[in-house]
């Protein structure tokens, strides 16, 4: 299994949902099976409780799973049958680690959220993972997983150190990192300013995951200079900073993305150019 995991950075609302919807498109058009896991840290067990004043729109799963909205997203680009299980949340893998305490499962040892939190989330992972969404029999070759959120959040800590644990144990060629973030222009100056996006790019390697590509949302698509000092300051090629800047309607993404050969650079990075074909996209 393959995985590519989409992080944000700067503000939330940003669209990584969109992002990784579009990207897990693209490599489905370059004839790979993708499934998807959406992270939201939150302490609830599923979204069905909370307010869609405050969160938005509760998604409700075939299997009568209540969900955030982003696996809607997933189903409707991807034309997959995701399950409760394709939305991992903080409150339930609480919940699986404080049942197998109560069962007695760890025989004594402390339970602590490194490693037993952290475990969990990781086991989680590879288990649904493996899960067929499309139909077909086997598990799929590529697994997108977004972590709701921005980076630095306490709330997301355990996922990133489980992700972080997680690209090492699967080796390089199977993990792809993107992250997305903001770049915002001052009214004044009209300078497309890379800082936030260096800050946010910092904290992630402070925590021991690098980004592969960068998915930088704009009102206009970024300038070649912007690009440059990107590249320069966050340690990532030219040629995997992604342009995602604003369009009218989000089903313009993916081709957004295959424009500029975002798949080339997701599946160089996996390993995976050997054995895709040129996407097919209209
Ligand atoms: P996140 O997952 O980061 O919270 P979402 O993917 O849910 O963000 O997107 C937040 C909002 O931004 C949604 O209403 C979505 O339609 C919109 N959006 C995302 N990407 C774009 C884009 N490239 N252009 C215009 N609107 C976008």
């Amino acid at each position: 299994m393959k995985y590519v995991l989409v992080t944000g950075g700067v503000v939330s609302g940003l669209g990584k949902g969109v992002t990784a919807s579009s990207i897990g498109v693209v490599l489905k058009a370059c004839g790979l099976r993708v499934t998807s896991i959406k992270i939201d840290p939150y302490l609830n067990t599923d979204a069905g409780t909370m307010s869609p004043f405050e969160h938005g729109e509760v998604f409700v799963l075939d299997d009568g799973g209540e969900v955030d909205l982003d696996l809607g997203n997933y189903e409707r680009f991807l034309d997959v049958t995701l399950t409760r299980d394709n939305n991992i949340t903080t409150g339930k893998i609480y919940q699986s680690v404080l049942e197998k305490e109560r069962k007695g499962d760890y025989l004594g040892k402390t339970v602590q959220v490194v490693p037993h939190i952290t475990d969990a989330i990781k086991d989680w992972i590879e288990r649904v993972a493996a899960i067929p969404v499309d139909g077909k029999e086997g598990p799929a070759d590529v697994c997108v997983i977004e972590l709701g959120g921005t980076v630095g959040d306490i709330e997301s800590m355990p996922f990133i150190e489980a992700l972080r644990q997680l690209s090492f144990s699967v080796g390089q060629d199977h993990f792809c990192l993107v992250h997305v973030s903001l770049i915002p222009v001052l009214g004044v100056v009209g300078e497309q300013k890379t800082k936030p996006t260096q800050h946010s790019v910092r904290e992630l390697r402070a925590l021991g995951l690098t980004p592969h590509l960068l998915a930088c949302r704009s009102a206009q698509p970024l300038l070649e200079n912007t690009k440059q000092k990107l590249s320069q300051f966050c340690h990532v090629p030219v040629g995997n900073i992604l342009n995602v800047h604003d369009v009218p309607n989000i089903w313009h993404v993916p081709l957004l993305l295959r424009n500029q050969n975002a798949h080339d650079s997701i599946l160089r990075q996996l390993d995976l150019l050997r054995v895709a074909t040129p996407p097919v996209l209209e």
